[in-house]
């Protein structure tokens, strides 16, 4: 089942709130239930003492007199709702309060709420008991004070609002969080799904073919930010492919009709008798027919390093003789030009290297540098170690690699426009053998180049043996 991220973030941000509201609103009850238990059965206690101690007053004042003035008691028995009986020391009832008062509001209070207040404190709502205290006038004992009391009269009218009002405000309270937690999410979840659904749009224009296109966000939550980089590197990658895939295609066709075109116009002048087939034309056939072979073989190589499994045969070797010997070698081949080629050799570096390896790699940087050399061409090797790595650079001062083909150069059978149009014959796949090789040592690649001063390839290979 597909649920919308807004959906999704309400539902849990109602479930989070309405839980905690519920949470808050049970222990809240029964703690504050249990202390307001007693703080009402602390108040009652201190109404009974506080009716003992002023009828033992006014009994005092009267001087022992039987005749007191029972307005007063009787006033306050009905504003305590409470029956209240005096009785002299030989049982008599001199007053008795009377327990009309009391049924009125035993009954308002079982109405009311006697349900709810029994759940809520725990007090026997219509029960009704009796106390009798002794009463005393200059500590003499002179009769008793009866005091009678319905446990609804625990539950003064104040009381009664209190309870019922904290248990609305936790209504009120649970209504607002529910009101404002859905707000919330509604503006957050927006605040997600809104960049997310451009997201969506961007990767959908790319799936149909659109790789110009880029998600612009301008969303600061981490995770969206992040994906949208990656969406619009993504589109970067698959637009510079594409890019790569057009260009290859045209090269391609371009290289393999110049020597069939050649062929064809050749082959016709014979067929039509406008040359005679002699031997030098014969030979231009050759030639085409030799470069149609050798880009052949080139893309059989590229066939090949796709699927060559870079199994290294490792060894200990002593890295600056093979550099030396290398250089040795390609040193008439840069005579010949009246090109330098000279070096910097750190003498003794032992590494572990794949032998054959290494001198493919030189092999294609000595090549290509040599390639692209111009006037007072000059080529300095350089070779040393630099913590755990073996360091190679070979720098020249030749044509340079245009800005915009530097990215690509390693890439298969790209070619800078320069090499191109200077025709020097290569096929655009020695640098991405050179950085497979370097890779599968755990190496890396990398190049300056300025054009019209020159270049320098970098290798960083780890492996260096410390003697
Ligand atoms: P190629 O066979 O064309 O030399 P590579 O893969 O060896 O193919 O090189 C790819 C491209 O990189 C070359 O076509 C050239 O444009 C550029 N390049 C490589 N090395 C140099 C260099 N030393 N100076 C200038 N351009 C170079």
């Amino acid at each position: 089942m597909k649920i919308s991220l807004v959906k999704k973030l309400s539902l849990g941000f109602i479930l989070a709130v309405l839980g905690s509201i519920i949470l808050v609103s049970v222990i809240s009850n029964y703690t504050v239930g249990s202390k307001f238990k007693n703080y009402l059965v602390d108040e009652h206690n201190a109404k009974v003492e506080n009716v003992v101690k002023i009828i033992d007053e006014l009994y005092s004042t009267q001087n022992g007199n039987s005749k007191i003035n029972t307005d007063e008691i009787q006033r306050y028995a009905e504003l305590q709702e409470m029956y209240i009986e005096i009785k002299d020391i030989n049982n008599n009832t001199i007053y008795s309060s009377g327990k009309a008062h009391l049924q009125h509001k035993n009954m308002m209070g079982s109405m009311m709420g006697g349900g709810m207040m029994r759940n809520f404190s725990g007090i026997n709502v219509g029960e009704y008991n009796e106390n009798k205290y002794p009463l005393t006038v200059n500590d003499k004992n002179v009769g008793s004070i009866i005091v009678g009391y319905f446990g609804t009269s625990y539950l003064s009218s104040a009381s009664v609002t209190f309870v019922s009002t904290l248990n609305h405000s936790f209504m009120i309270s649970a209504l607002a969080a529910l009101v404002f937690g859905i707000i919330l999410s509604v503006v957050i979840s927006r605040q997600i799904s809104k960049p997310l659904a451009k997201i969506t749009e961007t990767a959908n224009l790319m799936r149909n073919g659109e790789l110009s296109v880029r998600v612009k966000t301008n969303s600061n939550t981490k995770e969206i930010i992040e994906l949208s980089n990656s969406i619009n590197y993504l589109a970067e990658t698959l637009s510079n492919q594409e890019m790569l895939r057009k260009r290859m295609t045209s090269d391609m066709a371009h290289e393999l009709r110049t020597p069939l075109t050649t062929l064809k116009t050749h082959v016709e002048a014979f067929m039509d008798g406008i040359w005679e087939p002699t031997n030098e034309r014969f030979e231009i056939f050759y030639e085409e027919i030799e470069r149609l072979t050798k880009m052949v073989d080139n893309l059989r190589d590229l066939a090949k390093l796709e699927q060559m499994n870079m199994s290294l045969s490792k060894s200990k070797i002593n890295v600056s003789a093979e550099i030396e010997k290398i250089i040795d070698n390609y040193k008439p081949i840069y005579n010949k030009e009246n090109y330098e080629l000279i070096s910097s050799i750190v003498p003794d570096i032992t590494g572990m290297i794949d032998k054959d390896k290494l001198v493919q790699i030189m092999n294609n940087l000595l090549s290509n540098a040599y390639k692209y050399l111009k006037d007072k061409g000059k080529v300095t090797v350089i070779l040393k170690k630099e913590k755990d790595n073996i360091i190679i650079k070979v720098r020249d001062n030749g044509l340079g690699i245009p800005e915009k083909d530097l990215p690509y150069i390693f890439e298969r059978l790209y070619r800078s426009d320069i090499s191109r149009n200077k025709n020097t014959g290569g096929s655009g796949i020695g640098l991405t053998i050179t950085k497979a090789f370097v890779e599968a040592h755990g190496g890396k690649i990398e190049v300056e180049s300025e054009v019209n001063v020159g270049t320098t390839f970098t290798i960083v290979l780890p492996g260096l043996i410390k003697e």
